[in-house]
C-alpha cells in the first residue's frame, strides 16, 4: 500500500497497526458467561483508546483521510461497502445530485454541506458569487 500510495505512508502505518494490535484478541463468538465476560474485558482494557476512535470513524470518513484517490475508493471497496456515487450523469446538463451516498460521512449534516458545496461549485461556474446567510 505504502509503494503506491508514499503520500498516505502515515495513515496507512496507523491502520496497519491497528490492525496488528486488535487481531490478537480472541473474542468469544457466544454469550460469554460472568467470568469469561470479566476475562474479556480485561483483555480489551489496553485497547479502549483503539476501540473508541475507531467505533467514532465510519469507513468512509477514514478512507476520507487518503490523499491518494484509488486508495480512498480501494480502502471503501474492500469493506464490501459502495464507493460515493457521482453527483453528476454524463449527458444530462445541470443535474447535481447529493446527500449521503455522494460524500463522505454520514447524517444530515454531510448531507447539507454536499449541498452546499455543489451550490458553491455551480457559482463559481457561473462566476457568481456565493453568498450564505446564517439563521
Ligand atoms: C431512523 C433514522 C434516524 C436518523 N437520525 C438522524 C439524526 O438524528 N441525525 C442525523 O444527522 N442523521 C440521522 N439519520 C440519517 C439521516 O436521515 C440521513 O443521513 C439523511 O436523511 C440522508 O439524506 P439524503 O438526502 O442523502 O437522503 P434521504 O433523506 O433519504 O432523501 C432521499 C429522498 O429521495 C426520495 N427518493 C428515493 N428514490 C426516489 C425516486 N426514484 N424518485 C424520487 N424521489 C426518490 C426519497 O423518498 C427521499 O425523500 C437518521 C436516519 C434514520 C433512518
Amino acid at each position: 500500500m505504502k509503494e503506491l500510495a508514499p503520500g498516505d505512508a502515515s495513515l496507512i502505518e496507523e491502520f496497519t497497526n491497528a490492525i496488528r494490535r486488535s487481531s490478537g484478541l480472541d473474542m468469544p463468538v457466544d454469550n460469554p458467561n460472568l467470568l469469561e465476560g470479566l476475562e474479556m474485558g480485561f483483555k480489551m482494557l489496553p485497547l479502549l483508546g483503539l476501540f473508541r476512535k475507531y467505533t467514532k470513524t465510519s469507513v468512509h470518513d477514514f478512507a476520507g483521510g487518503f490523499s491518494d484517490p484509488f486508495l480512498r475508493e480501494a480502502f471503501v471497496g474492500s469493506f464490501g461497502l459502495p464507493r460515493l456515487l457521482p453527483k453528476t450523469l454524463p449527458g444530462l446538463a445541470d443535474f447535481h445530485m447529493i446527500g449521503q451516498w455522494t460524500t463522505v460521512g454520514a447524517g444530515l449534516p454531510p448531507a447539507a454541506k454536499d449541498g452546499r458545496d455543489v451550490v458553491k461549485a455551480i457559482c463559481r461556474r457561473d462566476r457568481k458569487r456565493f453568498v450564505t446567510f446564517t439563521p
